[in-house]
């Protein structure tokens, strides 16, 4: 079965929040459309174990995000609340676009960086790559290993960042 865009971001979300448990109980409220922490745990033996204590726990987290909304009802014969959960698809968009947006300030304020920048980097050591103005206060050599630092091209990064932008862009506009 394929995954909407929707579905997948939700499972990607699930993970940030709590793993492999979590895109299981998600999967799981999805499924039911609505349930109990007890339904959800019982329907995710099919797939994974998934401790009640541990289920509550992604509930209560998706909660405060705002992404599952919950219904308290009394149960007749003792008396106890019962907690009925269930997906909030809309608010689950405004998050992942609210997400998208500030991935998106990053990527611009990245590009800007690289654009406006002339970096060096040490053949020797990969992680070693600075802007011109600090590879002047070591006179271009490598802070690490002393060696001469080299001029080094940035149009593939410049042009990675710029698909990257193009593409979220192009989602968030949908
Ligand atoms: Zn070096």
């Amino acid at each position: 079965m394929a995954l909407s865009v929707l579905d997948e971001e939700l499972i990607k979300i699930a993970n940030l929040f709590g793993g492999e448990e979590a895109v299981t109980v998600v999967r799981s409220l999805k499924k039911l459309g609505e349930a109990t922490d007890d339904m959800i745990a019982n329907d995710c033996k099919a797939e994974k174990e998934v401790r009640l204590n541990s289920v509550r726990k992604i509930l209560y987290k998706l909660y405060d995000h705002g992404l599952v909304s919950c219904t308290r009802v009394r149960d007749e014969k003792t008396g106890w609340f019962i907690f009925y959960w269930r997906l909030q698809p809309d608010q689950l968009d405004a998050f992942i676009r609210s997400r998208k947006k500030r991935i998106l300030d990053k990527l611009k304020m990245r590009l800007d960086y690289e654009r406006n920048h002339t970096f060096f980097v040490c053949k020797t050591d990969p992680d070693v790559r600075v802007t011109f103005e600090d590879a002047m206060e070591t006179s271009f050599k490598c802070a690490k290993c002393g060696k001469q630092l080299e001029s080094s091209e940035n149009g593939g990064m410049v042009s990675v960042l710029g698909t990257r932008i193009e593409r979220i862009e192009a989602e968030l506009s949908r």
